[in-house]
């Protein structure tokens, strides 16, 4: 039993970062907890001033499991990513971040401890500026922000020569590396159709990548739930004679049974889904057999608690787990904790041109990436915090609800 309370809760925004909203949660015995969502920063920071602030203030920060349930009662169970389970999202993950800081644990520790000493991490190939700076991101499907010069123009680079960067990539240690060389070609029919033309256009990075470096590199195809069924086997076998290590979110994630028929067509991996919240909505594909790897991003699933509970679940299928990232450092940060503490984490994801340029900007600590392979954090807590550089930049807004 603690005496201490929630004293302030902070949301704290900046318009070079459109998406992405941090949380700082600070108790009565002197605590702060970080915690960090994307999309929809309007309804997710007035979410978290409005209905949780006035549940959460004056609470004892220690109850987190508590406060999550309490929170997700208020969600009313939607089954895909929203607003709502952002904003739980970032809660438990600034009170979690806060517990560990008090008892002076990194999380992984508070986790359960580590299972491995280290993990194997792929690149996903997008460009330092890659829906980030940009508002129009998620209409325009597989556009390239190319900057020429730039570090890191990965996306660029997969849609030019995919070889090239294959070899890149093997030369700073990395053995795995995901792309999406056929999201431009979902815009012309949301997704219905796709032509044979456009099948060998978007294969040919994959050929490409095997000419080069072989099989020395594992190959990840995204597909950002953009295409129907039969578009996305024809992708799949398409794709299949290059022997990609995974297809992921080959269909939109709102009929499992549709995505249980994709996976059963092809003898790839099916990885899914950063677009699912909640246990419940992993339930329903862990018991379909809809996917072969569990794909979930801590700041929409559900926060740290609840990605590790899905993750137990998935392991309970025989299912591996392969945490995301590709929107914020400190979800990053959090991914890494899981991903050494599950017993049944495979990869975990990182961007090199992100971790080159913008997240250095926000927080003060990223992960040590060496060889293909990303360490422990060390320190307390999630091990990073929000830079006073960025919190003082004239355009980084808060706000504060308090006792
Ligand atoms: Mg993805």
């Amino acid at each position: 039993m603690s005496n201490a309370v929630i004293e302030q809760i902070t949301t704290i925004r900046n318009p070079e970062y459109p998406h992405i909203v941090w949380l700082e949660i600070k108790s009565s015995d002197g605590h702060v907890g970080l915690g960090e969502t994307s999309f929809s920063t309007d309804a997710v920071e007035s979410l978290i001033h409005g209905e949780f602030s006035e549940y959460l203030i004056g609470k004892d920060p220690y109850k987190m499991d508590l406060h999550w349930d309490q929170l997700a009662r208020k969600i009313r169970v939607i089954r895909g990513r929203g607003v709502d389970g952002s904003a739980v999202s970032a809660v438990d993950m600034s009170l979690w971040d806060l517990f560990a800081k008090k008892v002076d644990q990194p999380m992984f520790q508070v986790l359960g401890g580590l299972s491995r000493d280290r993990i194997r991490v792929y690149n996903t190939c997008a460009g330092s500026s890659y829906g980030v700076k940009r508002k129009d991101f998620r209409t325009e499907a597989g556009s390239v922000d190319h900057r020429p010069g730039s570090l890191y123009e990965d996306q660029h680079a997969f849609m030019t020569d995919a070889g090239a960067l294959a070899d890149n990539l093997l030369s700073e240690g990395f053995t795995a590396m995901k792309i999406w060389p056929f999201d431009v070609f979902s815009n012309e029919s949301n997704g219905q159709f796709i032509s044979s033309s456009q099948l060998d256009e978007g294969t040919e990075p994959f050929i490409k990548i095997r000419e080069k470096v072989g099989r020395k590199i594992d190959v990840m195809v995204e597909m950002h739930g953009l295409w129907n069924l039969v578009s996305a086997i024809r992708i799949a076998k398409s794709v299949e004679p290059t022997a990609p290590f995974w297809f992921e979110d080959p269909v939109p994630m709102d009929n499992i049974d549709t995505l249980a028929e994709f996976r059963r067509s092809t003898h790839i991996a099916t990885t899914a889904s950063e677009l699912s919240a909640l246990r419940w909505s992993f339930r329903e594909m862990f018991e379909k057999r809809a996917m072969t790897i569990c794909m979930l991003d801590i700041s929409w699933v559900g926060g740290i608690s609840e990605a590790k509970r899905i993750s137990g679940m998935a392991h309970a299928y025989h299912l591996p787990v392969a945490p995301h990232d590709c929107v914020g450092p400190v979800t990053l940060m959090f991914s890494l904790h899981l991903s050494l503490n599950i017993p049944n984490a495979i990869i975990q994801e990182i961007v090199r041109a992100y971790n080159a340029t913008w997240y250095k900007d926000i927080v003060s600590v990223l992960p040590k990436i060496e060889n293909g392979y990303a360490f422990p954090p060390t320190g307390s807590g999630v091990g990073t915090q929000l830079l006073e550089t960025f919190r003082n930049n004239k355009n980084t807004t808060s706000m504060v609800s308090s006792l």
